[in-house]
């Protein structure tokens, strides 16, 4: 008897008899197995050999091989095969699930294609080529669709159809690399869902239990993947998410269904609110600027002030250092934020001092630079703290 494929029309047979037919160190083949290798997205069952943990099985050739790394097995002895059945069910749960994520794809998105397809420990992928956007909405929708299919209770079936009708069918699912062989198997969900697939399956859909979206990503253009989660995995998805919204709509002192309502209130008394910090940092640096402490010499005022203030602030102080510095007046603003600017203004009577000449002395000096006219001039990138650069102009001017 052939020890190919008997995974397919007895998925649920967890333990079964048989006898090894070659043994080489670790590497077993039985006359039969009804262990699944890694294969078509599907992991290597887990399981036992006459209690001999299997670490591995492959598809060596068209043979199936079980990686036993201790045993003491030897070829003609009789095998008692174990499959871990809480696996195997959670690997027959995600790939029917596949098939109806497929199948509300095709209904959210229109034409789609096959692109690949994985179980992982906690989360199954499945990749579509599909030319839409698929945004959040869509993802819901899919969501939504894939759990009214599974409570429907949709039959799944599996069956073997020749490659020429597969080929030539609109309905059916193909990756571009099919199986060799005059004859595919091909997996139906009841007037939902034809592909061509190798794995195990359920019989209903209804034993899925639950589909979880995870999210998507783009992986090229026209080839988008879409992470999901199958059964209690995704049950535990589902009420971690509702424990977020419990825990959002206690601080916001709220039920689920007011919480976008409320976020949206806040989010506006918040610009409000950060309108409102704005001015007053605003009318604070100001009040700073007209504070500068004057320094008289011969023919002008020096008045010089250290700021703190960010670049929203920016343009009160190069107006400041404009447009309202007094005739006989030199003021020289000093601003730290993540680096040290310096504005200059020069009053029109003021003839000594030139603002360009003060950005100069600085970046001679200090590095960094800048520039501008006689009367008006901004610099930045100093290598220098506030105060360093508040003295040297009080030094020179
Ligand atoms: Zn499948």
């Amino acid at each position: 008897m052939s020890s190919r494929h008997l995974y397919w029309s007895e998925p649920k047979r967890f333990e079964f008899v048989t006898k090894a037919k070659k043994v080489e160190n670790d590497r077993i083949i039985l006359e039969e197995t009804y262990f699944h290798p890694e294969e078509g997205g599907q992991p290597a069952d887990k399981g036992t050999l006459n209690g001999y943990e299997v670490s591995d099985v492959q598809n060596e050739g068209g043979y199936i091989v079980h990686h036993v790394s201790s045993h003491d097995i030897e070829e003609s002895d009789e095998v008692k095969g174990k499959i871990d059945e809480g696996f195997r069910r959670y690997c027959m749960r995600a790939h029917t699930g596949a098939h109806v994520v497929f199948g509300a794809g095709r209904e959210v998105m229109g034409k789609i294609d096959y692109s690949g397809f994985d179980i992982g420990e906690k989360k199954a992928r499945i990749d579509f080529e599909t030319e839409a956007h698929v945004d959040r909405k869509k993802l819901l929708k899919i969501e939504e669709l894939c759990n009214k299919i599974i409570l429907e209770d949709r039959l799944v079936t599996w069956n073997m159809l020749s490659r020429e009708e597969v080929e030539n069918s609109e309905k059916v699912a193909f990756a571009k690399e099919m199986p060799r062989g005059e004859k595919v198997r091909v997996i139906e969900i009841k007037d939902w869902d034809i592909g061509v697939c190798s794995g195990t399956h359920l019989s209903s859909t209804l034993e899925v239990g639950r589909i979880h979206i995870l999210g998507k990503k783009k992986l090229q253009e026209g080839v988008t993947r879409i992470n999901f989660c199958i059964g209690d995995e995704a049950l535990r998805k589902d009420y971690g998410e509702k424990r977020s919204l419990q825990r959002a709509s206690s601080l916001l002192e709220t039920d689920h269904g007011n919480l976008p309502r409320k976020i949206s209130d806040l989010l506006d008394s918040m610009e409000e609110l950060k309108e409102e910090v704005k001015k007053i940092q605003a009318f604070r640096v100001e009040q700073r600027i007209e504070n500068a402490k004057r320094h008289k010499r011969e023919n002008y005022d020096l008045l010089i002030q250290t700021l703190q203030a960010s670049t929203d602030h920016s343009d009160i102080i190069s107006h400041k250092a404009k447009d309202n510095v007094g005739q006989d007046e030199v003021l020289v603003l000093i601003n730290q934020d993540k680096n040290v600017s310096v504005s200059v203004g020069v009053g029109e009577e003021v003839e000594d001092v030139s603002a360009d000449e003060i950005i100069q002395m600085l970046s001679q000096d200090f590095g960094g630079g800048g520039g501008g006219t006689s009367k008006f001039a901004q610099g930045g990138g100093f290598k220098a703290s506030s105060e360093e650069i508040k003295y040297l102009v009080l030094d020179r001017f």
